[in-house]
């Protein structure tokens, strides 16, 4: 492993510096220029560098870099009208803070507090977050482990649902439950969708026993699947939804929207953050509004979606694909490791892993163009012949 240090390791680093991106290329320190199918884990739905994202950043980084929400800002203020009407699904309060990790754990403050209950209910494969908090409480055994202190959770107040087990719900969530969350896409697990069913029957117990329902679209949501949001897609509106990643294009910012049954629990010193909705993360935010709707990348998400996963199928090799939109994950009898080196290596694409060791999983830029998305089915058809 190449040595990162004074940066503690964190991922097993592609083999390459990254020093510039233009929509959805990137280049290396070498000056080898990529095709970006990864977009930084999910982040980059802009792509990179889009000029006027960074000119509404530059522009407000000359006016007010920071204040924190003790003032009132109008650049938070638009930001947090723009996201309540652009998510819809019954959200009318949003809360900022910086990351997906810290959205989740004040939606699940929200949701004890609201309920006066403690136990969380998360759905196996499920990822949240890696707090101490998130990574007790998520679907994954091994987070849940390295949270553990002396092979004790540090949450004892957890429960399990079976991945899209529609009959799970009404066994498992009773009226202990502050909370259910799940991902309506899981990303880590491999761009897994929970089917409308399931989605359905915990919107139905998680009502009939007062507990609330937390979609974590902090991957699969802010367009990635080729709606906003997939409670959109789905047509299944949960109590708190949290978004980060694309959100605001790549400029840091996490968030935490709720129902006004939930918003009237909420007073001040509940939630905060000292750089949550600051104004350069604010005005990114808009700015990432505006040209979502402008170029209309949440509809060219979805169609460059529908375009890879028919032609993900018709490639002899690929054993199946699973996802929606701009968030889909492929299995093949090779290892993604070395799908995803010969990808990089041979044709210039950067593609990543996930939590099965045999599924590849692509989160490129929503303005993938048409051709774009046909090069990287050809490389990947060659690599697979
Ligand atoms: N929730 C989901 C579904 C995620 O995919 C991630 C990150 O990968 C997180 C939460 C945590 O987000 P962050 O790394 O910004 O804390």
């Amino acid at each position: 492993m190449l040595s990162t240090l004074p940066e503690l390791p964190v991922y097993n680093l592609w083999p390459l510096e990254l020093s510039r991106g233009e929509g959805c290329r990137i280049w290396d320190a070498n000056g080898r220029e990529y095709l970006d199918m990864y977009g930084g884990h999910a982040v980059a739905s802009l792509g990179h560098a889009h000029p006027v994202w960074a000119e509404a950043i530059a522009a407000q980084a000359r006016s007010l870099t920071f204040y924190s929400n003790v003032a009132d800002l109008a650049v938070r203020r638009d930001f947090a009208k723009r996201l309540v009407e652009r998510v819809g699904v019954g959200m009318v309060g949003v809360f900022f803070s910086n990351s997906g990790a810290e959205a989740n754990e004040n939606a699940l403050t929200l949701a004890r507090t609201v309920t006066g209950r403690k136990t969380v209910v998360s759905v196996e494969g499920g990822f949240h977050g890696r707090t101490l908090l998130l990574s007790a409480i998520g679907g994954i055994e091994g987070y849940r482990k390295r949270a553990a202190a002396g092979g004790e959770s540090l949450f004892l107040h957890r429960r399990e649902l079976p991945f899209d087990d529609i009959d799970a719900p009404d066994a498992i969530v009773d009226e202990d439950v502050a909370a259910v969350i799940v991902e309506p896409v899981q990303g880590i697990a491999g761009a897994r969708p929970c089917s409308h069913a399931f989605l359905q029957a915990l919107r139905k117990r998680t009502r009939d026993t007062g507990a609330l329902l937390i979609f974590d679209e902090v991957q699969c949501g802010a367009g990635r699947c080729g709606a906003y949001t997939v409670a959109e897609r789905e047509d299944v509106f949960p109590d708190i939804l949290t978004l980060a990643k694309g959100l605001a294009g790549g400029f840091p910012v996490g968030a935490t929207l709720c129902t006004q049954a939930v918003a009237e629990y909420v007073e001040p010193g509940l939630l905060g953050s000292t750089f949550g909705g600051g104004p350069l993360a604010s005005a990114a935010g808009v700015a990432t509004l505006d040209i979502l709707e402008k170029e209309n990348l949440v509809d060219n998400a979805r169609s460059r979606g529908e375009q890879i996963f028919r032609g993900l199928e018709a490639i002899s090799g690929v054993l199946d694909v699973r996802g929606r939109g701009l968030l889909l994950g492929f299995r093949t009898e090779r290892p993604s490791k070395e799908i995803t080196a010969a990808l990089r290596e041979e044709h210039a694409i950067l593609a990543g892993g996930c939590m099965e060791a045999d599924v590849t999983r692509i989160l490129p830029p929503f303005g993938l163009s048409e051709s774009e998305a046909s090069r990287f089915l050809e490389a990947l058809s060659t690599i697979l012949s």
